[in-house]
């Protein structure tokens, strides 16, 4: 027997598939004493285990960098949100709860602008000076012609990354692109979507482009319906910054006098369309608290 590091790359009936830092692929049962702490692992935990061959017994699960609920992935290294910029036309608030569930799971994110042909004059700028200024990169692409994706794949690299993003917006061509073994491996990725192979909601990691990307259906279908955070304020740093300057402590930055927040984005500090999506989804998270209630 022997100790071994690694990743756990699938979960699937009780067996957890593990990619030892040795290049062996473990597979692996849990020890009881960790079942009895009922601490779910996820795809992405880094994980201590007992070898016995290509069998395992995984006794200790390393610490996260960061947890996503749905998909249950742990130690994403990068969200990658990806919209077009035309046909469909991106939606700023669709792009603020991406950016917000990344943030509120200590997620790093970044967005890529596909389809920058497409742009209405400006509108890629817009972006830019909206994102970036907040420690959000953007890509413009073009990914149907391959255009502007090396600073992708460099995000990429190594790493272990989400796509996230409406359909339509061409990720799956992006994918593609960035590793065109990814088709062989998933069978699914170019056109329609099969969803009955992924019926839970447990994610599979694979390999691309040197690092892993998150499978999910559709590839980045992140789950937007119930927002996975506490307060609206906790999905936008800008907001998170400020909060202090407030004059009230639970300051909701929306009615409340000598409110930071609200200043800020008079003096044009915060993007208006950043706290528009705020409100919104301060909104949106009151009336999901008030249905999980009431069933
Ligand atoms: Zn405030």
């Amino acid at each position: 027997m022997s100790t071994a590091t690694g990743r756990i790359i699938k979960t699937y009936n009780g067996y957890y598939y593990v990619a030892g830092d040795d290049g062996q692929l473990y597979t692996c049962k849990v020890k009881g004493r960790m079942k009895q702490k009922r601490f779910i692992m996820a795809a992405g935990d880094r994980v201590e285990l007992e070898a016995r061959g290509t069998e395992g017994m995984i006794r200790e699960v390393l610490s996260r960098k960061n947890l996503l609920q749905r998909p249950l992935v742990a130690n994403l290294d990068c969200l990658m949100a990806v919209f077009a910029c035309g046909d469909p036309d991106p939606s700023f608030l669709l792009v603020d709860k991406l950016l917000a569930l990344a943030e509120a799971a200590g997620i790093p994110a970044a967005l890529v602008l596909n389809k920058k042909d497409l742009a209405p004059e400006g509108l890629v700028a817009q972006f830019q000076s909206i994102y970036e200024p907040l420690g959000y990169p953007v890509f413009p692409i073009q990914a149907r012609e391959g255009l502007g994706l090396e600073p992708i794949l460099e995000q990429v690299r190594g790493n272990t990354v989400a796509f996230g993003g409406p359909s339509g917006a061409g990720k799956s061509t992006l994918l593609n692109h960035l590793d065109p073994s990814l088709t062989l491996k998933t069978g699914h990725v170019s056109s329609k979507i099969g969803r009955g192979r992924h019926t839970t909601r447990f994610a599979e990691l694979l390999p691309f482009a040197g690092g892993y990307i998150v499978d999910t259906p559709g590839f980045g279908n992140i789950d937007l319906s119930e927002l996975q955070m506490e307060n609206a304020a906790a999905g936008f740093r800008e907001i998170q910054q400020r909060e202090n300057g407030c004059r009230f402590t639970g300051c909701t930055h929306t009615h409340e006098p000598d409110c930071e927040v609200k200043a800020a984005v008079a003096r044009g500090e915060i993007a208006s369309s950043r706290y528009a999506s705020y409100c919104t989804i301060r909104q949106e998270l009151a009336e999901q608290k008030k249905r999980g209630k009431k069933s």
